[in-house]
């Protein structure tokens, strides 16, 4: 294959930063990497903990190009491997991949390249890294280091579970003196400890990075128009990567039914789909034919689209593990992504059912663990800490705000959540009225009561003279009513059946009334959140139309060379190119992402589009 010409390089931090440069065309290290390099240089057995997007892979690249050395990576999903070693060949790194997926010609020439000592880096599944061919070839070569990818695969207690991993208990009897790394985004302590124990790790050195991606923004907004506020949010996110994640298949199948009647691309995708469809769609999605995709949970490992610019939730998930994991394939390319969670009190209640059936039938058990976890994101989805501050200690880590006004990037510090706390005020007003009022009234009466009215019929029946008259003075009937429409939308109020309904008090009013529950109401007139991600600071000196065009430009290549686009450049790449408008190669190689290989592959026709331009 095609590959940069060898150059003499030693192993200072220096050496390690040239070989990025090179080969990746980035900068700079994050902070972990360096020490993560350094353990698979020097081979210590490390495990490293980052979360998704913290830049792993790099980890366990560099090392096999400094040493000359060929290193193993064990990967549980044919198309990570595909990806990432089709992503290392645009960059003229030398690396190959062994599963099921290849054909008779393909594998063959993989043996070749990897028994040649030339390839630096092989992918292998768990299975077939057991295998007597493989084992001996990795004897031949004088194998000595082995990356675990996805090491929580191997831990009952992770969320991901794959009996396969269980085979790499033996990696450190078969290859005497191999170091192993392993790597994972899974954070609780007791994932790590079986990590260790299970791979036999000896004395190694634990990594763990800051969980924190202040590129992610959260919101968090109670569940009042599902259909409107995801429109609102697709608003938002014109021709960029969305992600919707359902609880159910159905809701994913309707739901992209809705989408697509309002004139959206958009597809659903679960694991009840057959492989074909289900692939299709998953490639069209990485191959930028398809924007947005409505999911369930099964859509996750494997979607390696890192200009994913937003992820919705629809309904709680079950777990914070669970919203971590899945809001952050959100922004994995470091640019701003937006994270709604649009939730409801129903949530943690369906999820608790679903949770005592199957613990009924016998499934898992840990009905108390699983209801702990689901408590523990009930009460993050109540407004009042930073979600980055509460995320990140959620992790067992402390959090350093970077500004005065906190993130900067949540609903909390953005001061979208003010008057929530009101919210839960007015709704115990409203619902201690329903109860002096007898519970015998329909709404206007309530709210005309609440609002002290002078009518005539509140003098005869002498409610001017309740403790609850007058408490909302200064709100109008509409307003008034509008918050009693949101309490019935929400199920902490309910009305009789007829022609003429009263408003009647349930558990939940009284959770409220006792203050036990908070309650979310959005002002009559919702106020309106940033328009688009592209007003965020990111895009600042960006020729938007010069982006757009290089996009198409990527597009077309992707198309011509049959790659997904991200392999022929990141968004942040062509936002840098469209804002800096690079005029020769030197200033091209300045790019971010832009290494040797791509300047020499893609430089000529991307300096032309540039050059082209706005002439
Ligand atoms: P992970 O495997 O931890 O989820 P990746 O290895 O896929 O993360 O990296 C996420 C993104 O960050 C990729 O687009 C990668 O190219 C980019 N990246 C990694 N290291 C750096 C770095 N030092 N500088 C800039 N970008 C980086
Ligand atoms: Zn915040």
């Amino acid at each position: 294959m095609d590959q940069l010409i060898p150059f003499d390089i030693g192993s200072s931090t220096e050496d390690v930063l040239e070989v990025v440069r090179r080969y990746w065309g980035f900068d700079e290290l994050r902070p972990l990497q360096h020490d993560a390099i350094r353990a698979g240089m020097d081979q210590r057995d490390s495990l490293v903990v980052l979360p998704t997007g913290g830049g792993k892979s790099l980890c366990y690249q560099v090392p096999p190009l400094l040493t000359g050395r060929t290193d193993i990576v064990v990967s549980p999903l044919i198309s990570l491997m595909k990806d990432q070693v089709d992503g290392l060949r645009t960059n003229g790194y030398p690396a190959a991949a062994l599963h099921s997926g290849l054909d008779p010609q393909n594998r063959s020439e993989a043996e070749d390249f990897i028994a040649s000592g030339d390839c630096r880096l092989v992918f292998v599944s768990p299975e077939r890294l057991v295998t007597p061919w493989f084992l001996n070839t990795v004897e031949k070569l004088g194998v000595s280091t082995f990356a675990v990818d996805e090491a929580h695969c191997i831990s009952h207690w992770g969320h991901d579970f794959r009996p396969e991993y269980r085979q790499l208990a033996v990696l450190k009897e078969r290859v005497p003196g191999a170091s192993i790394h392993a790597y994972t985004a899974t954070a609780t302590e007791r994932v790590r400890d079986d990590i260790c124990a299970q791979l036999a790790l000896v004395d190694p050195t634990v990594l763990v990075g800051n969980f924190d991606r202040p590129n992610l923004l959260y919101r968090l907004v109670p569940r009042l128009d599902l259909r409107g506020q995801v429109r609102e949010v697709l608003h938002r996110h014109e021709n960029e990567a969305v992600i919707i994640y359902c609880i159910s298949r159905k809701e994913t199948e309707r739901l992209a039914g809705h989408l697509q009647d309002e004139g959206h691309q958009a597809a659903y995708y679960h694991a009840g789909m057959d492989a074909a469809p289900r692939r299709q769609t998953q490639e069209r999605f990485a191959n930028e034919e398809l924007d947005v995709i409505v999911a369930t949970v099964a859509f996750g490992m494997g979607i390696d689209r890192s200009n994913v610019r937003c992820v919705v939730h629809i309904a709680t998930p079950k777990s914070i593990e669970h919203y971590q994991q899945e809001t952050g394939r959100a922004g994995r390319d470091g640019l701003e992504a937006e994270c709604v969670l649009l939730h409801s009190p129903a949530d943690t209640m369906r999820w608790q059912t679903l949770m005592e059936r199957s613990a009924a039938e016998g499934d898992g058990g840990g009905l108390a663990g699983s209801l702990a976890l689901l408590d523990e994101i009930r009460r993050y989805c109540a407004p009042g800490k930073c979600r980055h501050q509460a995320l990140v200690e959620h992790f067992g880590q402390a959090y350093d705000a970077p500004g005065d006004a906190g993130c900067g990037a949540c609903d909390v510090c953005l001061g979208e959540t003010e008057g929530l706390v009101e919210a839960t005020k007015d709704a115990q007003m409203i619902l201690s009225c329903v109860a002096r009022l007898q519970q015998s009234y329909g709404m206007g009466h309530v709210a005309d009561v609440l609002r002290g009215a002078k009518t005539e019929r509140i003098r005869s029946l002498a409610h001017d003279e309740l403790s609850t008259y007058g408490l909302m003075e200064g709100k109008a009937q509409k307003q008034i009513m509008n918050l009693i429409f949101q309490l019935l939308d929400q199920e902490l109020l309910t009305r009789s059946p007829g022609e003429y309904p009263v408003l009647l008090l349930n558990d939940a009013s009284l959770e409220v009334m006792r203050g036990e529950r908070t309650v979310h109401l959005v002002p009559a007139k919702a106020q309106r959140v940033r328009k688009s991600s592209r007003d965020s600071a990111s895009w600042e000196g960006v020729d938007m139309e010069l982006f757009e065009r290089l996009r198409g430009l990527r597009t077309e290549l992707a198309r011509e060379r049959d790659v997904p686009p991200y392999l022929i450049f990141g968004d942040a790449s062509l936002r840098d190119m469209a804002a800096s408008k690079p005029s020769n190669e030197t200033e091209f190689l300045a790019v971010h992402g832009v290494g040797e290989k791509k300047l020499k592959d893609l430089g000529e026709v991307f300096l032309a589009a540039i050059a082209s331009h706005g002439d």
